[in-house]
């Protein structure tokens, strides 16, 4: 039997790295897939559709939704966002991992499922909210009012971080994405997810019997 692909969700309050880290794990690990998921926002400055995004009209997404494609759906900033469950499921026969960069609310379908078993969830901390509002400035694609949502929005999403099996904050990029490979190299090394394991041991055996 091949290894099942596992799903590692990262979650955190916008500004906190998540994206940063995502795009690094990606170029460290070419056989990894990031999740595109569906939404209703416009796209920012430099996204591309099927990129970043698919980004979709209102009943184009409820349709998706309704014909049952979405893994998971959720709304944030007042914008609806989901996740395609087709690449998923063909990413995990082929025995690829899947990274989602998604909120609480999806890190929660998503556990709930039947996928729970394969999920490695971790949430991203900021080291401090002053730090959390100058990295939200300085990337200069918002309003001030765009801002002070997704700044309250933060504190929503932060009060699920106990739901996650990992923590990191974000202090120094460099270290969280060291401490971010070494969660990821060693839950691939989980008996569990080792394919042909079973077979690797009876080989010894059989090395035992013929000494
Ligand atoms: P942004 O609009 O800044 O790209 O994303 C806003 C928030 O929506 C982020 O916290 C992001 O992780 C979350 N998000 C993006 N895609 C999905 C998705 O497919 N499902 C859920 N539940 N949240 C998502």
């Amino acid at each position: 039997m091949n290894r099942r692909g596992l799903l590692l969700i990262l979650s955190s309050p916008s500004g906190a790295g998540k994206s940063t880290l995502t795009k690094m794990l990606m170029a460290w690990d070419s056989t990894m897939r990031f999740s595109v998921s569906a939404t209703t926002r416009s796209p920012r400055p430099g996204e591309a559709d099927g990129r970043e995004y698919y980004f979709r009209a209102r009943p184009d997404f409820e349709a998706m939704v309704a014909a049952g494609e979405m893994l998971e759906h959720a709304e944030v900033f007042g914008n609806f966002y989901g996740t395609p469950k087709g690449p998923v499921e063909s990413a995990m026969k082929e025995g690829r991992d899947t990274v989602f960069d998604i909120d609480w609310q999806g890190g929660q379908q998503i556990r709930n499922s039947s996928l729970g078993r394969d999920v490695v969830s971790i949430f991203v901390l900021p080291p401090s909210i002053a730090e959390l509002d100058r990295r939200l400035r300085t990337r200069g694609q918002d309003s001030d009012e765009v801002i002070a949502t997704r700044m309250a929005k933060s504190r929503d999403e932060i009060s699920h971080w106990a739901e996650y099996d990992y923590v990191l904050v974000n202090e120094d990029l460099t270290d969280t994405f060291e401490r971010l490979k070494t969660i990821l190299t060693a839950e691939r090394l989980r008996r569990d997810r080792q394919p042909r394991l079973s077979d690797f041991v009876r080989g010894l055996n059989t090395e035992f019997a013929a000494r």
